[in-house]
């Protein structure tokens, strides 16, 4: 899973790999794997427990939210 924080929209989105609103490739150099970038960047987790803990501790400002596409069970 990925966590995708957002820091122009203020979001932490949580996606599998395999979203297609998940950009390919999604590491970029304002939006870098692992580490937060200027604009956000993108976490790998194992779980939603996880992916809020990320959240929280790399962009607290932020709306932790999984994506309506892929994480709606
Ligand atoms: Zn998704």
């Amino acid at each position: 899973m990925l966590l995708n924080i957002d820091k122009p929209l203020r979001t932490s989105t949580l996606h599998d790999e395999t979203c297609p609103h998940v950009p390919r490739p999604h590491g970029t150099e304002f939006k870098p794997r692992d580490k937060l970038g200027r604009d956000g960047g993108w976490f790998a987790v194992s779980s939603g427990a996880e992916a809020k803990a990320v959240a929280q501790r790399e962009f607290p400002q932020g709306t932790y939210k999984p994506c309506q596409y892929c994480q709606d069970s």
